[in-house]
This record gives structure tokens, C-alpha cells and sequence, in this order.
């Protein structure tokens, strides 16, 4: 039986991977959460956890009312949230927290010798450099679960991945897609929060209307399988069906496919390399009768560009991106920006933003931060 922690526990993975855990008697060690303590808190209840761990500070004390008489140990804050990545006598580690602040945490657990589940691009996409080396020097595993990246992990079973020639990242289109960008200026909140497959948290759902998601997942897979730009296709894929395909050397060609169900790659990457029941829907094709596939359209969803274009420069631009995006995500959540704003951000920033290596930590959260900082100013100025 294994031992999992979940770091974003109270989030739309967290709470699907508990319920894998649950169905699959896999032991869960810790759960951590942003500030929803009382969810954290019956969740400690029902698995019976050893830690607790609520990144919000102030919460602390509401979580320990809420968990006193139960033997769960309390953690808080950054901190807390470091010790939980890295506990003693956990297998697997599954980062679903959203955005850059899970970088740190997975590397932590890495250093510990911890596997991980990934579902936190973010991380890939600030401190890929960082992560792949240590995982290499510690011989740790990231097994994948976005969706398509865990359909590529799934195809190159049994195969040789030196035999891969490029990958086919399949994306849903979002709400959006086949729209002009002089459609989408008044774009509310809610409609970009309305996607047509998967049911998300909000930034990733932000992020799937504004394509910068691809964009993150074209980075996230140059990490996880040694790819270069020229190796990834994207393909618009509107049934969201097929997950993601390989392309190998001799042009044959792997894919998978399966309804969109998150539970079904969390459950591969924690149960790896078991293939159990799950109480997903089972796919009909012919219920779908056609599949159809098409090019994305990079001039209307700019951030798709700005990533391509971040990642084929490398150094601190990705990270650089990233921050712009998660700050203007933010904005826009809060209505203080429009929906085009975001690309426009993201664009400029990375437009302003000087190309450094990569080295350290502390070169990741200085681009951050710079990348943050130069979304707030635009909104100043
Ligand atoms: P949610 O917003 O639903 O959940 C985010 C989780 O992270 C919550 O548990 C939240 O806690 C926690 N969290 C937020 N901020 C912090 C913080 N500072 N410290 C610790 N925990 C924090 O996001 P999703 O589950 O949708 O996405 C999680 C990650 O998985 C993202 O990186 C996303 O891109 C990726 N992903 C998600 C998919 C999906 O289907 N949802 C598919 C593929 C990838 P709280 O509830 O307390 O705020
Ligand atoms: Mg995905």
C-alpha cells in the first residue's frame, strides 16, 4: 500500500485525489491547503491524517480548534508547507497547489527522495531546470497528471522514448476558440470561467480561455520529455477526448484516449503502473461520432505565442510569463482588468523582461517577482 501526501488538498485535484484515495485504500499521510480550513479540517478527520498543514498563517488557530482531540499534528504557513512536501515515510508527494508557490515545495520533496505526482505546472514552468536536475541527481520520479502529459506518459509505455520523434498536445480550444479578438473585449468573468469540458479551479480555467494553459503545458512537456519546440504540435481538439498522442520515428503514431475525468491520470500517477476500476463514465465513440482537430489560432490567444516564444529563448523567461500571467489572472478574477488585458500583459512583460540564466531558486523568485511587479505597474501607469 502506498503513502501519499497532497499539497492543495481543498482545490478540484485535491479533492478528486482524495476520492481515489479513498476507493483505492491509499494511505494519506498529510494534506495542506491555502486558507479553506474547515474543508482541511474534515478532511484530516476522515483520512485520519498525521499533518495538517493551512499555508495561511492567521487560520492556524482555527485549525487546531477544529482538529483538537484528534492526534493530527497542525503545521502553518511557507514553512509548514515545506516540512509537509518533505515528511518522512511518504511515497508519493502530489503537488496540486496552483501557481509558482508549489515550486519550492516540490523541490523539497525531490531533495527528500520523495516521488512526485505532478499536477502544479507552474513548477516545470518557473524552475524546470531545477527540478529535472535534482530529480535526475536523486533518482526521484514525476509522474504526471495534466492530462495530456499523463496521455504521453501512457503512450511511451513499452516504448523507447529515444524512438520519439515529437508529441501532439491536444487543447480543448477553451470557451473562446473561433473567436476574433474584437469579440472578446467585453468577455465577463463568468464566460471565461465557462468551460465547455472540464470543471477546474478558477486560474487553470482562466488560463484554458486565454490558451496561456497550453502554453504552460507546452513547457511543462519540454521538461517532463526532453522535448524540443520544433517536437510539439498543437492541435485543437474540441471533444477533448484524445488526451494527447506521440509521434515515433517510424511515423506511427500512439494515442490516448478516455472521457475528461481528472480522476483517471490522478489515479495513474498514484497508482502507477496499475490500471484499477474507476467510477468515471466509460468513453463511447460512437456516442461522439466525429472527433475533429484543427490549428489553434496564435494571433487572437497571444499568451499561447508569448510561451512559445518564452521557452524557445529559455533562461528566466518562461518564469517571467508565468508571474505576469498569475498576477493578471488575478486582476481579472477581481474585475480590475479585461479579459485581453491579460494577453497584453503577458506579452509586454515578456517584451521588458531581460533574458538571465537560470541557476538558483532565488533566480526564479527574483523573475517573479519582477514579472509581478511590472503587470502592477502597467496598472498604475
Ligand atoms: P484549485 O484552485 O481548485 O485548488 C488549488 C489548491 O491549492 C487549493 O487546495 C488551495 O487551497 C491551494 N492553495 C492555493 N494557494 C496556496 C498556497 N499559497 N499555499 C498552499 N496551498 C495553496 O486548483 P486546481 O485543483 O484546479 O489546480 C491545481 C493545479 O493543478 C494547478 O497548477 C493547475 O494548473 C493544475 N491542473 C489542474 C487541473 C484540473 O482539472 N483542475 C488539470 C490539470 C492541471 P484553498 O482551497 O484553501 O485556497
Ligand atoms: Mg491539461
Amino acid at each position: 500500500m502506498k503513502t501519499i501526501s497532497i499539497l492543495g488538498s481543498t482545490g478540484s485535484i485535491g479533492t478528486q485525489a482524495l476520492q481515489v484515495a479513498k476507493a483505492h485504500k491509499i494511505r494519506v499521510a498529510a494534506l495542506a491547503a491555502g486558507s479553506n480550513v474547515k474543508l482541511l479540517a474534515s478532511q484530516a478527520r476522515e483520512f485520519d491524517v498525521q499533518y495538517a498543514c493551512i499555508a495561511d498563517n492567521s487560520k492556524e488557530s482555527e485549525l487546531k480548534e477544529l482538529l483538537s482531540g484528534t492526534p493530527t499534528k497542525i503545521l502553518s504557513g511557507h514553512e509548514g508547507l515545506l516540512q509537509t512536501a518533505s515528511l518522512d515515510g511518504v511515497d508519493i508527494m502530489l503537488n496540486a497547489v496552483v501557481g509558482m508557490v508549489g515550486l519550492e515545495p516540490t523541490l523539497k520533496a525531490i531533495e527528500k527522495g520523495t516521488d512526485i505526482a505532478l499536477a502544479n505546472k507552474e513548477t516545470l514552468v518557473t524552475g524546470g531546470k531545477l527540478v529535472t536536475e535534482l530529480a535526475r541527481k536523486k533518482n526521484v520520479r514525476i509522474y504526471p497528471v495534466d492530462s495530456e502529459h499523463s496521455a504521453i506518459f501512457q503512450c511511451l509505455q513499452g516504448n523507447n522514448i529515444r524512438d520519439l520523434k515529437k508529441i501532439i498536445l491536444t487543447a480543448s480550444g477553451g470557451p473562446f476558440f473561433g473567436k476574433k479578438k474584437s469579440e472578446l473585449e467585453n468577455v465577463t468573468v463568468g464566460q471565461a470561467l465557462a468551460h465547455p469540458n472540464w470543471s477546474m479551479g478558477n486560474k487553470i480555467t482562466i488560463d484554458s480561455a486565454t490558451l496561456m494553459n497550453k502554453g504552460l503545458e507546452f513547457i511543462e512537456a519540454m521538461w517532463l520529455f526532453d522535448l524540443k519546440p520544433s517536437q510539439i504540435e498543437i492541435v485543437v481538439h474540441r471533444q477533448s477526448v484524445i488526451h494527447s498522442a506521440v509521434e515515433f520515428n517510424d511515423n506511427a503514431v500512439i494515442a490516448q484516449l478516455g472521457v475528461p475525468d481528472m480522476k483517471i491520470p490522478i489515479q495513474y500517477a498514484l497508482l502507477f503502473p496499475q490500471r484499477v476500476s474507476c467510477d468515471t463514465g466509460e468513453l463511447s465513440l460512437t456516442q461522439y461520432g466525429t472527433l475533429t482537430f484543427e490549428k489553434p489560432d496564435f494571433d487572437t490567444f497571444d499568451c499561447l505565442r508569448a510561451c512559445i516564444e518564452a521557452v524557445t529563448k529559455g533562461g528566466n523567461l518562461p518564469a517571467a510569463v508565468n508571474g505576469a500571467n498569475e498576477e493578471a489572472v488575478r486582476l481579472f478574477l477581481g474585475g480590475k482588468i479585461g479579459f485581453l488585458d491579460i494577453g497584453r500583459l503577458v506579452c509586454g512583460c515578456l517584451e521588458n523582461t531581460e533574458y538571465k540564466e537560470i541557476n538558483t531558486l532565488a533566480d526564479v523568485l527574483e523573475t517573479d517577482k519582477a514579472a509581478r511587479n511590472y503587470v502592477l505597474a502597467q496598472m498604475k501607469g
